[in-house]
């Protein structure tokens, strides 16, 4: 199967296994993922907001126009690298995603993974960086890379039919490099944010680099 196939099905697999029903509910539709499956950057956000509820895609709207801004500083487009959300249905009213939304939708956050295998991952925000990296303290820790090791339970249907699915579990284990950084909404409004954030994202070809040196 093909990256695409296996993304694919994980976003039938939200779907079919009605991940966060009240969410869905609410929602315009499921905003999965968007960019390249080969990507070697993966970014990690919090949640749909009300334009990427609107037109299925994350990071669209003023944060995501800021986003695409930090990607072209560095020489990058939307399209070579991967851009989700941990949660995928936009929390009403766009308060910040609970616990349990972000602990029912990390199983697919970590087969998204698996799927793309990054390089690196750039977490945006402290949401998205603590489910990495629990201890973050964002106001000193941004911009900094850290090696983890993230051990999880696999859990997957044997076959489609759900009356005789059998459900196996085994031990994965995930190595990956996470670079938390500061979120783009937060420095929509502040100056200074927003200076911080270029100058983070100013160090990701070198980051990356030293991880494929180190390959
Ligand atoms: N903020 C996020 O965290 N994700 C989006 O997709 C848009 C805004």
């Amino acid at each position: 199967m093909s990256k695409q196939a296996l993304l694919d099905q994980i976003k039938a697999d939200i779907l079919s296994g009605n991940v966060c029903p009240d969410l869905a509910r609410e929602a315009t539709q499921l905003v999965f993922g968007d960019g390249s499956p080969d990507a070697d950057l993966l970014f990690i956000g919090e949640a749909p907001g009300k334009k990427e509820d609107e037109l299925g895609t994350p990071f669209v709207g003023a944060s995501g126009k800021f986003l695409a801004e930090m990607l072209h500083s560095i020489h990058l487009k939307r399209e070579q690298v991967y851009i989700t959300n941990i949660v995928k249905y936009r929390p009403p009213g766009n308060r910040d995603p609970l616990p349990d939304e972000k602990r029912d939708f990390l199983p697919y956050l970590l087969r998204q993974i698996e799927v793309i295998k990054p390089k690196l991952i750039i977490t945006l925000g402290r949401h998205s960086g603590m489910l990495f990296l629990p201890e973050l303290k964002i106001g000193s820790d941004h911009g900094k890379p850290k090696k983890v090791s993230i051990s999880y339970e696999v859990k997957s249907m044997k076959n489609q039919d759900l009356e005789s699915s059998i459900l196996h579990t085994s031990n994965s284990i995930l190595k990956v490099v996470i670079l938390p950084l500061y979120h783009p909404a937060a420095a929509l409004y502040n100056g200074s944010q927003r200076q911080t954030l270029l100058s983070d994202f100013a160090l990701i070809p070198e980051i990356f680099t030293k991880i494929n040196n180190n390959n």
